[in-house]
C-alpha cells in the first residue's frame, strides 16, 4: 500500500489561569486556556493522532503517556516534530494535513495563517500542505457551553521509497 489516510480527534477542558495554545501559537486574547498534562494543544494532538493513524503506528497516548513526567507541560510542537521524524524513520512521507478546531470563543480565524505556518514548520511541510479550519458548536453541548474545545484532523501519507 503506497498511500494512506488517518484521522485524529482530541478534546481538552478550558480553565482560568492557563495559556491557550493552538497549533503552537499562543492565542493572547483568550480569557481561558486548555488544561492537560502537556501544553494541552488540542489541535496539535489531533494532528499527531491523524499522522500516527495513517502510518498504523499507534496513538499519542502510547508514544507520550500522560503518566510520564517528561511530558509535563511539554511543547506539543516538539512532539509533532518527533512524530514526523518517527514516520520518516518508518519510510513515510507526509503529504497533507487538514484539521478543524471546534471552539465557541475566542474568534480564531485571525490566527489562521500563524497556526498554519507553525504546524507546517513543525511537521517539515510546505504551508500549502497544511489546512486549518475553525468552527463553533452553535451553543450546543460542552463546547457550546464553553467548557472545552475539540479538534479533528485528517492526514495523508505516502511511502517515501
Ligand atoms: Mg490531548
Amino acid at each position: 500500500m503506497s498511500a494512506r489516510a488517518g484521522i485524529g480527534y482530541d478534546s481538552h477542558r478550558l480553565v482560568e489561569g492557563r495559556r491557550l495554545v493552538l497549533g503552537g501559537v499562543e492565542i493572547a486574547d483568550a480569557e481561558r486556556g486548555l488544561i492537560g498534562h502537556s501544553d494541552a494543544d488540542v489541535l496539535a494532538h489531533a494532528v499527531i493522532d491523524a499522522l500516527l493513524g495513517a502510518a498504523g503506528l499507534g496513538d499519542i497516548g502510547q508514544h507520550f503517556p500522560d503518566t510520564d513526567e517528561r511530558y509535563r507541560d511539554a511543547d506539543s510542537m516538539l512532539l509533532l516534530s518527533e512524530v514526523c521524524t518517527f514516520l520518516d524513520d518508518h519510510g513515510w512521507r507526509v503529504c497533507h494535513v487538514d484539521a478543524t478546531v471546534i471552539a465557541e470563543a475566542p474568534k480564531l480565524s485571525p490566527h489562521r495563517d500563524a497556526i498554519r505556518l507553525s504546524l507546517a514548520e513543525a511537521a517539515g511541510l510546505a504551508p500549502l500542505c497544511v489546512n486549518v479550519k475553525f468552527s463553533t458548536n452553535e451553543g450546543m453541548g460542552f463546547i457550546g457551553r464553553g467548557e472545552g474545545m475539540a479538534a479533528h484532523a485528517v492526514a495523508s501519507l505516502e511511502r517515501a521509497d
